[in-house]
């Protein structure tokens, strides 16, 4: 798989290209904007979209996500807790130009799917919002504003919850295997391992 990153939008989200080249298929993940430099890059890869996949509802994520997936006439998939959030048109929960009318699909941690042939694992991680997810991809794990480089997501927007959030990473991330690396929504990449002993948020002992 190919991994194409855009800082994206005003916040400079990381959205990421997947690319599976035998297929030539691809998605995109966390479309915070710059629908345009996105569009240019798929067209680069000669790649044909399958689905815009979110990792939370925030507007920093989301923001061409209703024009990428009308343009490519495919899916947007997100979890539900984040879309009703979303729906009420909460402040940070933004998706620019969504009716009712686009394509919307819902995912938990029950769900399966594919990009060509490989497997996406949907890992649910509530805390940074209530629908947040994470997505492995053989040894990659995008974990949008779950967890950092040195750092976790923020608590303190509506959905918000520290304790949870702790949670969600220690449960259903760090026992993941150590050498698996994390690409997030901001800021730069590191691994499961790096994270598991250097990381403050989780390593209290250390103080
Ligand atoms: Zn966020």
């Amino acid at each position: 798989m190919k991994i194409k990153k855009i800082a994206a939008g005003v916040l400079a989200v990381n959205c990421y290209i997947c690319f599976e080249e035998q297929n030539k298929e691809a998605f995109i993940l966390d479309p915070g904007g710059d629908a345009d430099a996105i569009l240019e890059a798929i067209k680069e890869l000669d790649a044909k979209v399958s689905f815009v996949l979110l990792t939370h509802g925030h507007f920093d994520h989301t923001g061409a996500a209703v024009e990428l997936s009308k343009y490519f006439n495919v899916p947007i998939y997100i979890n539900k807790k984040d879309m009703e959030f979303i729906e009420k048109r909460d402040q940070l929960f933004i998706m620019n130009g969504y009716e009712n009318d686009i394509n919307i699909l819902f995912i938990d941690e029950a769900s399966t799917f594919n990009i060509g042939k490989l497997p996406i694992k949907c890992i649910f991680t509530p805390g940074h919002t209530s629908g947040g997810m994470c997505y492995l991809i053989d040894n990659i794990l995008f974990s949008g504003d779950t967890l950092f480089d040195g750092s976790i997501g923020r608590t303190d927007f509506v959905g918000g919850n520290y304790e949870t959030l702790l949670g969600s990473i220690r449960e259903k991330l760090l026992i993941l295997s150590e050498d698996i690396v994390v690409l997030p929504g901001h800021g730069s990449s590191t691994t499961i391992g790096r994270e598991k002993t250097h990381n403050p948020f989780l390593n209290f002992s250390e103080y």
